[in-house]
């Protein structure tokens, strides 16, 4: 399941964790963005901090790791590039890769999409908000699946962070405890205390 991860919430986990029950998969491979070439109009917080969350979000479960090979990449991330990193890190798995109705749309804009199906099973997951169509994929490429709906995303997480609106609950505790330790997503002035 690749993401910016900025940050990493329970959205994330729970169609990591429901694919990998339906699917039977043995291991959800969360893969952090380097330099996410469709977000370059944003800031995105340094690579090991959202590795670092990813991390922290997925210790407690023995199927979910965090792999690197995006992290470390010089190179703006495809998606492509990634599945053939993780091919070539494990010649005999069946790769899934596990994505939402919204990144789902940009799939046929993907680079190299034909070869994209060539390297891994398409999992489109529902998520609110969003239209989940594969009418514009080729047949069979892709299964969709309806997960649990949680209208979580990161850009809420951060925009809540920057009003000094409370995430908790919405990202694992850890993440809430980095987030603040790391001073990620202020806004710089320091908020207004409400109440009497
Ligand atoms: P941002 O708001 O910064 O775009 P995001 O919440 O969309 O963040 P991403 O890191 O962009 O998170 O998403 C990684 C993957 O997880 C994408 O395939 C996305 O569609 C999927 N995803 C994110 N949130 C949810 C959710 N609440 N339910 C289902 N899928 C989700
Ligand atoms: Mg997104």
């Amino acid at each position: 399941m690749g993401g910016t991860f900025d940050p990493v919430h329970h959205g994330h986990l729970v169609a990591a964790s429901e694919v990998a029950g339906l699917f039977g998969l043995d291991e959800v491979v969360f893969v952090p963005t380097g330099l996410p070439w469709q977000k370059s109009d944003r800031e995105v917080s340094p690579a090991e901090d959202r590795y670092l969350m990813t991390v922290i979000a997925t210790a407690s479960n023995p199927r979910f790791s965090v792999s690197r090979v995006d992290v470390d990449r010089d190179s703006p991330t495809y998606t492509v590039d990634t599945l053939t990193d993780l091919h070539r890190q494990r010649p005999d798995a069946e790769l899934f890769f596990i994505t939402g109705a919204d990144a789902l749309a940009q799939i046929v804009g993907w680079r190299d999409s034909d070869r994209l199906f060539d390297l891994a099973r398409f999992v489109g997951v529902t998520r609110p908000g969003y239209q989940l169509e594969d009418t514009d994929l080729p047949a069979g490429a892709v299964s969709l699946v309806e997960i649990p709906a949680l209208a979580i995303s990161s850009t809420d997480c951060r925009e809540r962070v920057g009003r000094g609106m409370p995430v908790w609950y919405l990202v694992p505790d850890g993440v809430v405890q980095y987030i603040e330790k790391r001073g990620l997503y202020r806004t710089g002035r320091p908020q207004q205390r409400a109440g009497t």
